[in-house]
């Protein structure tokens, strides 16, 4: 017999009740009570829905993050919390988030907490609190959080694997706060983990999942080390060791992960159908073999008849050793497909949530264990719906694969090099030295969302929706023109969201209602639905910009979000590579440059916000992904004339190891984030002589502070150090959308001021 199970469930909730009461308890709106009692309903829903699994996850639900679950489970607190005496939830939110000094909450301890540094969980839109270590770091266990649940679900009476994170992708993940080397603390962590397993045992438990997802990125041979250490030390354990990777494939780390001394193995086999084969040979006869076969990272319906032509002879090959799964957990999709009302039928027959993820892993179970005619009608149905969306005339567009299969390396080409473009543009837009511009959003006031739900529920007609977003746009440039920047933007008041916007005017997508997936916390995020081949019908921008442009003489800059970042912030088709879909986006966005600049208007800013964060695990394919993503934005963007100015935004602040794709995107200039890290990473563009305009961010638009004149002046002292003056611009670090006007007012001023004293001194 095949068994099921399931790696982990979202955990925000079918209608995010979760994010809402966490909310209300961190305003101080409902007590601990109603929250712990909130997060027990939830998990008891979630595992119903899991009862037809032969495993439900027990732990992978965290009112904020696993990972900090985990460090909480290990002891392993940093020492700014150590001493509070309070609620273990409260000390938990502490770390998660932070306490400011001033907060009444906080009667009981010592001022201000920083909250624990974020990152993103490997190559996934959700990020996860970094654990913290020191070489003097002592861990201990509190298995409390487990066992709680654990009794929980037993009492409902579904069958327990508890998930826990391991201990070499839980140092993998963690930082030394001091420089030390976080592996050689090792040797203290497994103990902790060793009487983890034995306090699970000794409640019944049989199988624990234990996540090493780190074994599908590249490893040097200290960390390969760490494994087999580690797993040789737990592996007297009374409990089986399900050993979990996901998000890739094994690929080098096969053996290794093959040969670890473990119950078993749970793989990845969307991503890593390669290592599948090799894997049965190489596995011990005493092993059993997860295999992760619907993709839990995005939001499309599998395959099932051909899921099954490939599993049944390894079914039969590996009998009881199979079990089949979901290819990582699913918090990274929404939770149910069934709550969509609006969106088109037609669409909605070709997708599946989590729910429908694990009905899909029942089918599979069922057609293996009994044969596929117990199953024909849900087999059947699965045919005609994947054969429906793949010759869908929605999905299939021949004249945007026309388009396609006409790129060349012209398309992507600019007329001429940077140095004869900027003396063309100069020569017409006349700008001073130290150029100041902003990002593109200006405050996203109460009006504005006013305006923009009202016109959403019909309360507000086209007409008056369209008179409430000029009047913002003109109030954007008066200020503006008050600030006396150089280059100006509409402030983006349109826009609820900058992949959103023009994901609603594109063909090719969909949305979704509450297709929620948590990015952090209680933020969620609701990617939009790029299903079919990307066109757009008609301009997008076009005429907010030029209204914006027609109430001033100074440079307008077009806004617009570039095709990498709305690929990488989508979910995407997975029926023709990542490549192309963004080559057709590429398409569409450049006709959109070409309608801007047609129009007159002389700057056009394309946002690429997340190029970064689309870099795969592995560094090995990091040259074929910046090869078509830097490609892509090309297409987009340089079919302009020479006098037309491009210009890009990336809102992070580490460039050394992608310099050379940055440069290559050759816009004319690039505005990046930077005043927190004091110019520093400015050195990336430093060492490599980058050629072209760029503008170190010197406002820090996270923080209500307010930076002075001489603060602005002394960063863009430092820039001049490393890059020579006239390539220089003084903005922001990114948009505006979440500060106030009474931030942005004064904070621009002296902006302005420090751009002026700089002419003067440099
Ligand atoms: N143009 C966008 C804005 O100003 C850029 C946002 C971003 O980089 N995340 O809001
Ligand atoms: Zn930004």
């Amino acid at each position: 017999m095949t068994k099921i199970h399931n790696l982990g469930f979202p955990r925000i909730g079918a209608k995010r009740e979760l994010k809402f009461a966490l909310e209300a308890y961190w305003k101080g709106e409902s007590s601990r009570d109603d929250l712990k009692t909130l997060g027990q309903q939830l998990r008891q829903r979630h595992w119903q829905l899991q009862s037809g699994l032969d495993w439900v996850p027990v732990g992978d639900f965290a009112f904020y993050d696993q990972v900090l679950d985990m460090s909480f489970t290990l002891g392993n607190l940093p020492e700014r919390v150590q001493d509070f005496h309070g609620d273990a939830l409260d000390n938990y939110f502490r770390v998660a988030r932070g306490r400011s000094a001033q907060s009444a909450s906080n009667a009981q301890c010592c001022g201000g907490v920083a909250a624990g540094e974020m990152t993103k969980w490997f190559d996934t839109n959700y990020h996860y609190i970094v654990p913290e270590f020191t070489a003097a770091t002592e861990f201990k266990l509190d298995a409390s959080r487990l066992l709680e649940q654990l009794a929980e679900a037993k009492a409902q009476g579904v069958t327990v694997k508890p998930v826990i994170i391991g201990p070499v992708t839980y140092l993998w993940l963690g930082k030394a706060k001091d420089d030390s080397n976080k592996l050689a603390l090792l040797p203290k962590l497994l103990p902790v983990y060793a009487e983890l397993l034995e306090t699970l045992a000794a409640q019944g438990v049989e199988w624990v999942q234990i996540d090493e997802p780190i074994l599908v990125t590249e490893l040097d041979a200290e960390w390969r080390h760490a494994f087999n250490t580690a797993y040789h030390n737990l592996q007297d354990s009374r409990v089986k060791l399900l050993l979990a990777t996901y998000f890739g494939q094994l690929a080098e780390n096969r053996n290794l992960a093959a040969n670890l001394p473990v119950a078993g193995l749970h793989v990845d086999a969307v991503n890593g159908r390669d290592d599948i084969e090799p894997l049965i040979i190489r596995l011990s006869a005493d092993k059993v073999l997860s295999l992760g076969v619907i993709n839990g990272r995005n939001i499309w319906k599998t395959d099932l008849n051909a899921v099954l032509d490939w599993l049944e002879p390894i079914a039969q090959q590996l009998g009881e050793r199979l079990w089949l799964a979901p290819s990582c957990s699913l918090l990274h999709v929404p939770v149910d497909l069934d709550s969509e009302q609006k969106l088109d039928a037609e669409i909605k027959s070709w997708l599946a949530f989590a729910k429908q993820k694990l009905g899909e892993l029942q089918v599979l179970a069922t057609a293996l264990n009994r044969g596929r005619d117990a199953v024909k009608a849900e087999l059947d149905a699965n045919r005609a719906a994947i054969k429906a969306r793949r010759n869908s005339s929605r999905v299939n567009n021949p004249a945007v694969k026309a388009a396609l299969a006409k790129i060349d390396a012209k398309l992507g080409q600019r007329q001429s090099s940077y140095a004869q473009r900027a003396l063309k543009q100069a020569a017409l837009l006349k700008l001073p030295k130290f150029p100041t511009t902003t990002i593109g959003s200006f405050p996203q006031t109460s009006e504005i969302r006013l305006a923009r739900s009202q016109f959403k529920s019909g309360k507000l007609d086209a007409a008056g929706y369209k008179a409430a977003m000029r009047a913002e746009i003109a109030r954007c440039v008066r200020e503006q023109e008050a600030l006396g920047l150089d280059v100006f933007v509409h402030g983006e008041a349109e826009r609820n969201d900058m992949v959103e916007y023009f994901g609603e005017q594109l063909n090719g997508y969909a949305f979704s209602q509450s297709g929620w997936v948590q990015s952090y916390g209680s933020r969620c995020v609701k990617p939009p639905i790029l299903f079919g081949d990307i066109s757009r019908p008609q301009p997008m921008t076009v005429e907010w910009i030029s209204y914006a442009q027609s109430l001033t003489d100074t440079p307008m800059k077009g806004m617009l979000t570039g095709p990498v970042t709305i690929l990488n912030w989508s979910f995407v088709r997975d029926d023709q590579p990542r490549s192309v879909t963004c080559k057709q986006l590429a398409l569409a966005i450049r006709e959109e440059v070409l309608d801007l600049e047609k129009a007159g208007i002389g700057v056009i800013q394309i946002d690429e916000a997340a190029l970064r964060e689309g870099l795969p695990l592995r560094k090995s394919q990091w040259q074929e992904y910046l090869d078509w993503a830097v490609e892509s934005f090309r297409i987009t963007a340089n079919g302009v004339a020479d006098e037309t100015q491009i210009h890009t935004h990336m809102c992070y602040s580490e460039f050394n190891d992608i310099i050379a794709a940055i440069a290559d995107m050759d816009a004319d200039a690039i505005t990046i984030e930077t005043s927190r890290s004091d110019m520093e990473l400015l050195d990336a563009f430093e060492h490599f002589n980058y050629p072209n305009g760029i503008g170190p961010g010197v406002y820090d638009i996270h923080s209500p502070n307010i930076p002075s004149e001489q603060h602005i002046v002394a960063l863009m002292h430092k820039a001049a150090e490393r890059v020579p003056t006239e390539q220089l611009w003084v903005n922001p670090d990114c948009g505006l959308k979440t500060r106030q006007w009474a931030e942005v007012i004064p904070a621009l001023t002296n902006m302005v001021a420090a751009a002026k004293t700089l002419r003067a001194s440099l």
